[in-house]
């Protein structure tokens, strides 16, 4: 069996190249800690097993997390727009890469292949971006709010394909790496991409295509990347 070699590969940004969860479990740290009304009457990890509740699939609305965590535990102060302010400003504060994906980055960039990001979010995604150190290393970021539609439309894969900038390329020799299976890999999946699923531990839900690769780690795809230069097809 010969080993797939892509000619090109976009990456989704949050738990697949930058460490969003460690960020989100501080960040509720944080809102424990300020708030008497939770710490005061619910152990820390019950409460950060409640808070992972409100994170289905790994992506969040804070706005609509804080209506839940109110529900909750109604001495909440705030409001869901001032959450959203608050879980966005820490999580640019603490957000790091994952370990060992800068130098992955680095790899990539050093042995010449396309690739680039496609992310949903918005304005909070190009901060990540800089504190996280990625802006001078990634070629291109999409970023779904400003372009127009959150993944898993298909034209927001497109302007991925459009940005990798590659000669009479198909959508099948790019590989899109994601840890959504709602969003990453049913969005490239039907754009005709070879998929990569970052489990974090999790099992590939039913209702979602199964992917091409199943990783733990962005640097596992290594081998479907390393020989990008040789355009002969040959292998
Ligand atoms: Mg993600």
């Amino acid at each position: 069996m010969t080993t797939q070699i892509f000619r090109g590969a976009l990456f989704d940004l949050d738990d697949t190249l930058v460490d969003r969860k460690s960020a989100y479990d501080d960040i509720y740290r944080v809102l424990y800690d300020r708030h008497e009304a939770i710490h005061s009457q619910t152990p820390w990890k019950d409460a950060l097993e409640f808070f992972w509740t409100l994170s289905p699939d790994n992506a969040t609305s804070p706005r609509e997390a804080f209506i839940e965590i109110q529900k909750r535990w109604p001495g909440v102060t705030g409001d869901p727009e001032s959450h959203h302010e608050f879980y966005f400003t820490q999580m640019i504060k603490i957000m790091k890469m994952l370990p060992g994906a800068m130098d992955f980055v680095d790899w990539m960039n050093s042995t010449g292949v396309n690739w680039g990001v496609v992310t949903n979010g918005d304005e909070f995604q190009v901060e990540k971006i800089e504190t996280t150190g990625l802006k001078n290393h990634v070629p291109f970021v999409v970023v779904s709010k400003f372009f127009g539609v959150d993944k898993p439309a298909p034209e927001v894969f497109m302007e991925g394909v459009r940005l990798l900038d590659i000669p009479d390329i198909q959508t099948e020799e790019i590989l899109f790496v994601g840890d959504n299976p709602h969003t990453d890999i049913i969005g490239a999946h039907g754009v005709g991409m070879k998929t990569a699923w970052i489990h974090m531990g999790r099992e590939f839900p039913d209702d979602a295509p199964y992917p091409d690769f199943i990783v733990a780690h962005v640097e596992e795809l290594k081998v479907h990347l390393h020989r990008h230069l040789d355009r002969s097809g040959e292998i």
